[in-house]
């Protein structure tokens, strides 16, 4: 399959791989229709106030308990099932958007969601999103979709017309992960985004690590002189706050405010903490 020239050698535990990749999918395919999947929702601050949340998937699995979609989200992109899984993740967000709509304390909420490279490519994608927003009444200004570098080992020209036509209808866009994959600085400059998100093995030892450190400090320069918002995630620590306030970075999310939670507890922290 890897083609002419290329040597490959088979293990039994490949065969075991594959087979429990074959039932993972099975159960992902009924947990869709059997309602097991739940948007968590982990608030971002801006200058000490919750300005918005990033929707984060959940699987409850009867027998398997909880499955981490670090490892069911990379399979659902492998077998394609990231496209009925990703449209009803916008789904579920663009309702919750409608509902935080109509209460006044969370009405000026935005809602970042996930989107994965297969799913941004495929076929019709930017009218899928428009018929979403439109059939769930959810302000197109309050959405902001996050991509990651990996798609930008696809047409670049492309992208930037996908990302264009949403944008003209006002949603966002975040280039999550940031440092971590394949991004030519060159692409940055193309690409109408509106946010980097420092990755979280940045945030992790920037006290610690001179490496880190610097590498924080040129994103949030990058950021400022390319007129993007910077968002730290992964902030766990008083520590690691400071240091990125001390830099200017005043937008961030992580354990040291909250771990995603559900809706409701949500809606109940906002309250709690005041919102934008
Ligand atoms: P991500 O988009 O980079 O999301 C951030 C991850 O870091 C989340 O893991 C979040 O729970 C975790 N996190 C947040 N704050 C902290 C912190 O202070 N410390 C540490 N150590 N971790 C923190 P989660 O929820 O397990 O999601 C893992 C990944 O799965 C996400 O990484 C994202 O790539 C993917 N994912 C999750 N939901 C969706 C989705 O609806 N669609 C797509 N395409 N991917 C999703
Ligand atoms: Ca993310
Ligand atoms: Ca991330």
């Amino acid at each position: 399959a890897a083609g002419r020239d290329t040597l490959c050698f088979y293990d039994p535990s490949m065969h075991a791989q594959a087979s429990e990749r074959a039932a993972l999918e099975v159960d992902m395919r009924a947990g869709l229709a059997l309602d097991q999947f739940e948007l968590y929702y982990q608030p971002q601050v801006d200058h000490g106030r919750i300005i918005a949340a990033e929707a984060l998937l959940r699987w409850h699995h009867p027998q398997r308990g909880f499955v981490s979609p670090a490892s069911f989200i990379p399979m659902a992109e492998e077998t394609g099932l990231i496209l009925p899984l990703g449209q009803w993740v916008l789904e579920a967000a663009c309702r919750q958007l409608a509902q935080w709509a109509d209460d006044p304390q969370l009405a000026e909420l935005s809602l970042a969601v996930n989107v994965s490279p297969r799913q941004f490519r495929q076929m019709g994608f930017v009218q899928q999103v428009l018929a979403t927003l439109a059939s769930t009444g959810a302000a197109a200004r309050r959405l902001k979709l996050e991509l990651t570098e990996g798609l930008l080992l696809h047409d670049v020209d492309d992208c930037v017309a996908r990302m264009s036509e949403l944008k003209s209808y006002g949603v966002g866009f975040s280039l999550d992960d940031f440092g971590t994959g394949y991004s030519s600085l060159s692409y940055l400059k193309r690409l109408p985004l509106d946010q980097l998100k420092i990755d979280q093995s940045f945030v992790r030892d920037v006290l610690t690590d001179p490496n880190d450190a610097s590498i924080v400090r040129t994103i949030l320069a990058l950021g400022s002189s390319l007129g993007l918002q910077v968002v730290a995630e992964g902030v766990e620590t008083q520590e690691q706050q400071a240091f990125l306030e001390r830099h200017h970075c005043h937008a961030w999310q992580g354990y040291l405010l909250s771990r995603p939670v559900p809706a409701q507890e949500f809606a109940a922290l906002v309250r709690a903490h005041g919102a934008a």
